[in-house]
């Protein structure tokens, strides 16, 4: 249905995350790293990005940062995801830009709604420019 690029850095995240995602009729990119997913971001164009806050390196917010100060990606919406369900996470993800905000462990219902939604909101700007000019 969509193309869900999911940065993580834990291979049990990440394979759980690609499971759900598949399960879900998705197809998910993967990527361990900020690096990695920044550069999959711009070139693989995903729908929707599942950016996991604490990586190695440069983290999920400042990779989150980058991912809207640049015109080819800034549209894609950025869920963030942490373990650490902190007041505190949920304002750094909001201002560094996150469209939404997911406390691991991962719970399906909580994933797919978010992604839902935010696909959804996406789809009246798409189907807009899709229409054939009069
Ligand atoms: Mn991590």
């Amino acid at each position: 249905m969509a193309k869900i690029l999911v940065i993580e850095d834990n291979p049990a995240n990440m394979k759980l995350c690609c499971l759900l995602l598949s399960n879900a009729g998705h197809e998910a990119l993967c990527a361990m790293d900020a690096e990695a997913g920044l550069t999959m971001a711009r070139t693989a164009l995903p729908d929707l990005v599942l950016m996991d806050i604490q990586l190695p390196g440069m983290d999920g917010l400042a990779a989150t940062a980058l991912l809207k100060q640049d015109p080819t990606t800034a549209a894609m919406p950025v869920i963030a995801l942490t373990a650490m369900a902190m007041k505190d996470d949920q304002k750094k993800s909001e201002v560094a830009g996150c469209d939404a905000y997911i406390a691991k462990p991962l719970r399906y219902q909580e994933l797919y709604a978010a992604i839902d939604k935010l696909l959804a909101a996406k789809k009246p700007a798409v189907a807009q420019s899709d229409l054939p000019t009069p």
